[in-house]
């Protein structure tokens, strides 16, 4: 069955009495070459366990399938499991489990399926409604996952994989790199789906690291200050982050200096370091 044939999805959709719901991100891939890449790009072997979120039609999940041990793909939308019988019914290393993935017990489901893999794998091309939620949950969770390759619209991409200090940067762009380092890997156009979302996508892998670059003596409190720093891209830091924090000027003004930074300066010239001392000193 070619599920890159516009006429083969429709029929199938068509047969399930399936609509599109804009409301869960359902823009499926029609391009051939994309999914075989992304699993490419995954390393994965017949020791790696794969979790997928929202197989949709199951294009990706059937790449996925050929070249992992095992495949777990988290679908929320009840409606297609009797499309997704029907289009991947001949892989015996996929399991379909319903749910929504900001919901579900990532680290219970890996300790229940992932048992006998050596390692275990996020590959997704991921709705775009709950993009930034779904790759920071799977970060701060500290699943048992090494690689994480999804994709997300390009402007996301740019964010996640801008270098800290760069005016592409954002709170996101630090947040995910004290957990992992980030790749761009390739442009998606919008005209590989259907239907068409609005903009272009890209696929990036995030590597988890083994250790955070710097030491933080409170994870919630480091995340807070960059948030708050980053809350507000034209005013300076100093503002940004006595509004965010509800903290005296006088407080984090002698914080900044305290470590070289003038009152002027803006978060995306912030080092990860500098993070970590202000988060210490606040
Ligand atoms: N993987 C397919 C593809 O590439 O063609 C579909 C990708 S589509 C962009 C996103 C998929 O995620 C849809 O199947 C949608 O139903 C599912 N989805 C949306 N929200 C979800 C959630 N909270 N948890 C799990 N799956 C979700």
């Amino acid at each position: 069955m070619d599920l890159y044939d516009y006429n083969t999805v429709n029929r199938i959709l068509s047969k399930h009495g399936f609509t599109f719901s804009k409301a869960l991100g359902q823009n499926f891939l029609i391009d051939p070459n994309v999914c075989p890449e992304m699993a490419y790009e995954l390393n994965a072997d017949k020791k790696t366990g794969v979790i997928e979120v929202g197989p949709g039609i199951g294009v990706l999940t059937k790449e996925l399938c050929k070249v992992a041990g095992k495949v777990v793909a988290i679908e929320l939308d009840k409606r297609l499991f009797p499309v997704l019988d029907e289009t991947l019914g001949e892989f015996e290393n996929l399991q379909i489990v319903e749910g929504d993935v900001l919901k579900l017990n990532l680290k219970e489901l890996i300790e229940d399926k992932f048992s006998d893999m050596e390692s275990v794998k996020v590959c997704a091309n991921l709705p775009y409604y709950i993009t930034s939620p779904v790759i920071m949950s799977l970060l701060e969770s500290k699943l048992p996952i090494d690689e994480i390759v999804v994709m997300v619209q390009k402007e996301a991409a740019e964010r996640f994989c801008a270098e800290i200090g760069s005016r592409e940067s954002g709170a996101v762009t630090v947040a995910v790199n004290y957990f992992a380092t980030a790749e761009m890997l390739f442009e998606v156009k919008k005209d590989c789906f259907m239907p068409s979302p609005k903009v272009d996508s890209a696929v990036m892998r995030l590597r988890l690291r083994e250790k955070p670059p710097v030491e933080v003596e409170n994870e919630k409190r480091f995340f807070a200050v960059i948030k708050a720093a980053f809350s507000q891209r034209r005013k300076t830091a100093l503002n940004c982050l006595s509004n965010g924090l509800s903290l005296p000027k006088e407080k984090v003004s002698s914080a900044l200096n305290s470590i070289g930074l003038s009152e002027k300066s803006r978060a995306e010239n912030f080092t990860m370091e500098q993070f970590a001392e202000l988060s210490k000193l606040l």
